[in-house]
Order: C-alpha cells, then sequence, then structure tokens
C-alpha cells in the first residue's frame, strides 16, 4: 500500500489464494447457522457495540484513511463517523424485521423476513469505510454471515474495521475481510454457490459482469456502479451560491465519487456570470496535504488514474484551473473544461478526477434533454427558486438521487442507489435490511 500524497510505501497486505477464499466461505456457511438464530436483541446489542468501537477508534480509523487513501482529514473523520452512523442505524432493526399477517380463508398466513445466508461485499477504493459498511451493517442485522473484499489499494482501515467488530462480539466467521484481486476472491463470490448474494460497488464494466455471472446461479445482487451527474443551473437560480458550492460537488474526494456533478448545465442568460463566479471557487479550492485540517482536496488514489484523468483534459477546451502541490505523490489541480457540444469525451465518461465540464442550455426542456442523455442516472442537483420548476425537473431528470438548490446525496436513512447503468437496487435507508432477505410465506391451516 502506498500513501498517494507521498509515494512512500505504508504497508504490505497479502493477497488470498482461491483456496484461502473457499475456505472463508466454507467457514461463514457454517457460523450462519448460528447468527441467523441469534436472538434479535442480541444481534442489535452486538451492533452497537461495534458502532461504539467505532466511535471509540474514530480518529485511527480517520488517520489511517488519510495514510492509505489520501483523502482529507475531514472527509475522513465524517467517513469513520459514517460506518458508526450505519451501525448505530441498522442496530435498531433485528428487532423490527417483522412481517406480516395476511387474511386467509381456512387459516393463518404469515411472512418472514428470511436471512439469505453468506453475503460478499465487493468495495471500490474511492470510500472504503462507508462503502463497506452499507454493505455489512444491514446485511448482519439481517442475520447473514459476511465476507467483504476491500480494493486492492485501499484494505487497511477494512481490516481494522474487522478487528473491532470481533472485539464487539461478533461470532468466529460472522465478518470477515478478504484481501485480493478482483478476479480471484471478488469472482469467486460470484462463482461460488454458497455466497448467497453479491454487494458490489465499482465500475459500470466490472459491475455488469458481476450481474451476468450471478445469472447463472439465480444468485441476488445488488449494484452500486458509476455515474455522470449534472448539476442544472437556472438563470433565476442563487448564481453565487450556486457557483460557490459546484466545486465541492465534483472536487470533493478528487473528484473520486460516483456522486460527483461532473456536467455543469448553466443556462444562457448566465452562463458568462456563473464561469466569472466559478472561477475564483475553483482557484480558491484549497489542494494540499490531505493530513491538514485545512485541506479540501488531496491527491488522486495512483499514479495510474492521474494518468487517466489527465488524458481527457488532453486536447480539451479548459476554461481555468485551480492549484495543487508539486513534487511526489499523486496529484492533479482541479480543472474546469468548456465542452464544445455533448458529444465531447470528457462530457460522455466518468472522469473520476477533479474535471468538470460546463455547457449552456436554453430552456428547461433542453436542460432535462442533455442531463438524461446519459447512460448513467445516479444523482443530480437543481438550481431555481421556482418551486414548480424544482419538482419538474427533479422527478424527470432520470437519477436515484436529486438534491435541490444543494449537493447532498448521501444520509444513511434515505435510500441511495442509481438508475439506468449507475445500478440496481438501492443501499441505506429503511428498505435495505429487505435487500438481505427473501420473503417467505407460510400457510397454517386452523380447519379440523
Ligand atoms: P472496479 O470495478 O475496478 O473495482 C471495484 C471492486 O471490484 C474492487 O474491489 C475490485 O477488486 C473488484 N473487482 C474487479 N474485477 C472484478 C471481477 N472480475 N469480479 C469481482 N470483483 C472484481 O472499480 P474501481 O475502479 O475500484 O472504483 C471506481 C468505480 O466505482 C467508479 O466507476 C465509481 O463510479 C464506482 N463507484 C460507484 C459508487 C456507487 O455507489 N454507485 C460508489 C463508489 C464508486
Amino acid at each position: 500500500m502506498v500513501n498517494p500524497a507521498s509515494g512512500v510505501v505504508v504497508g504490505e497486505v497479502a493477497s488470498l489464494s482461491l483456496a484461502e477464499v473457499d475456505e472463508a466461505v466454507g467457514r461463514a456457511a457454517r457460523a450462519f447457522e448460528g447468527w441467523r438464530k441469534a436472538a434479535p436483541g442480541e444481534r442489535a446489542r452486538v451492533l452497537r457495540r461495534f458502532a461504539g468501537l467505532v466511535d471509540a477508534h474514530l480518529e485511527e480509523l480517520a488517520l489511517l484513511e488519510v495514510r492509505n487513501s489520501g483523502h482529507t482529514i475531514g472527509n475522513a473523520r465524517w467517513e469513520a463517523g459514517n460506518v458508526r452512523d450505519v451501525l448505530d442505524y441498522y442496530a435498531g432493526a433485528p428487532e423490527r424485521l417483522t412481517g406480516r399477517q395476511i387474511p386467509v380463508p381456512g387459516g393463518l398466513d404469515v411472512t418472514f423476513h428470511e436471512p439469505l445466508g453468506v453475503v460478499g461485499v465487493i468495495v471500490p477504493w474511492n470510500f472504503p469505510m462507508p462503502i463497506a459498511a452499507w454493505g455489512f451493517a444491514p446485511a448482519l442485522a439481517a442475520g447473514n454471515t459476511v465476507l467483504l473484499k476491500p480494493a486492492e489499494l485501499t484494505p487497511l482501515t477494512a481490516l481494522r474495521l474487522a478487528e473491532l467488530g470481533r472485539e464487539a462480539g461478533l461470532p468466529d466467521d460472522v465478518f470477515t475481510v478478504l484481501p485480493g484481486e478482483g478476479s480471484v476472491v471478488g469472482e469467486r463470490f460470484v462463482t461460488h454457490p454458497a455466497v448467497r448474494k453479491v454487494c458490489f460497488t465499482g465500475s459500470t464494466e466490472v459491475g455488469t459482469r458481476i450481474m451476468a455471472g450471478c445469472a447463472a446461479q439465480v444468485k441476488r445482487v445488488t449494484l452500486e456502479l458509476g455515474g455522470k451527474s449534472a448539476n442544472v443551473i437556472f438563470a433565476d437560480a442563487d448564481l453565487e451560491k450556486a457557483a460557490a458550492t459546484a466545486p465541492y460537488a465534483v472536487f470533493d474526494n478528487a473528484g473520486q465519487d460516483c456522486c460527483a456533478r461532473s456536467r455543469i448545465l448553466v443556462q444562457r442568460p448566465v452562463y458568462d456570470r456563473f464561469l466569472e463566479l466559478l472561477e475564483p471557487a475553483v482557484r480558491g479550492f484549497r489542494v494540499e496535504d490531505p493530513a491538514l485540517d485545512t485541506a479540501e482536496m488531496g491527491p488522486l488514489i495512483s499514479a495510474g488514474q492521474r494518468d487517466r484523468v489527465a488524458g481527457y483534459v488532453d486536447g480539451a477546451k479548459v476554461a481555468f484551473t485551480g492549484s495543487c502541490p508539486e513534487g511526489p505523490g499523486f496529484w492533479y489541480a482541479p480543472t474546469v473544461l468548456l465542452a464544445d457540444s455533448p458529444a465531447d469525451r470528457h462530457w460522455r465518461e466518468e472522469v473520476f478526477g477533479p474535471v468538470v465540464s460546463v455547457l449552456p442550455f436554453d430552456d428547461e426542456a433542453d436542460a432535462v434533454r442533455l442531463a438524461n442523455d446519459t447512460d448513467y442516472g445516479l444523482s443530480g442537483s437543481v438550481w431555481t427558486r421556482d418551486v414548480g420548476r424544482a419538482i419538474r425537473v427533479a422527478r424527470a431528470v432520470e437519477a436515484g438521487n436529486l438534491s435541490v438548490n444543494s449537493h447532498s446525496s448521501v444520509r444513511y436513512w434515505t435510500p441511495f442507489g442509481g438508475m439506468k447503468r449507475s445500478g440496481l437496487g438501492r443501499e441505506l435507508g429503511p428498505d435495505a435490511l429487505h435487500a438481505f432477505t427473501d420473503v417467505k410465506n407460510v400457510f397454517i391451516a386452523t380447519e379440523e
């Protein structure tokens, strides 16, 4: 593992072999028999203790993420806090996982939400802690056992979380972190028949293959995939606020965010004024050592990612850029591109870096058409003072998470996920638990 801010090695983690993964699946399948039978209150208590331990180790987890992933310390604290909150939230679930009693003639009909068995959670490198918790917390609460594969580049916080889970009282093999290659560990979750569900977050390309692989066993999947979200700014919006917040909506986590609002659509009469306001906000964006409390953006995850991002800027029309440190580490300055048309590669593809493209539009219908002219549908923002228009556009944009006069996407108690090729299923919120259960219907005859 390498510190992305310095290029210095911070540790080594061995990748598991296929045989080791198979052994872990076997152990998790055996542990399921006990965990599913644990009293709901007992499962809840363990998860609550787990949340408490994450809280007690919040600073340690955050610092580990700064070193391994280059996240700003402010973000990393939020991420560790999010794991605590997600655990706390789903700790309330086991005793409330109620079925229904449905009126039928001749007997009693009841439904049960049965846990699935072993759940495989596959996590990308951009948000190693929260995305792991969005899978493992509800899965464990519902009575499943969990195998978690962190991304090759960022396994350190997941391994520490598994230790804290053990300390909280999770029984042996109920929650196991399996570091390794996607093509070995991740692929085995897809092909091993004892893994009953795959919860995948990552690229649309790999997610599509995982879905196809799972189809062979009719295995359940949740997919959280890529995005190319629109930030739609109407002429009547609070332009100062829209321009001041737009950089945070795309450059946060160095743009390595599936929800990044990487396409800015501006209504033509205010296009020039918006760019005038955006420029100082981008130039003032603080890109620096992510361990500093003042940092707003750190480095990219790797040299390879930096090269990929630079490839989108080559030959494109650069409006202006921010700045970034020189020297070692995988730095890239925030960059604003002017799109010539929606056909531009940087307008269509997910850059996954601190690059945003801007394009003017004419009217509401044009804005909706351009916002929806993408295979993705994860999130988006609408800026206007007209309430009716805000609601119309939020309803018309084909994406799972919209915000009006704000860029907020993620709250642990509201549903999160994508439409179109951005994903399948929803995480977080009150319903995520049901993604880790199957409904069983039982009829009991009462006739003599
Ligand atoms: P990736 O698809 O390359 O890898 C994601 C994970 O899948 C890694 O753990 C990897 O080891 C594993 N993997 C790779 N090949 C596999 C295979 N054949 N079988 C099983 N597992 C395999 O993605 P990445 O580059 O790590 O992450 C960036 C992508 O993730 C971006 O596209 C981003 O938009 C997306 N993302 C989506 C969300 C969301 O919630 N929608 C959140 C974060 C990131």
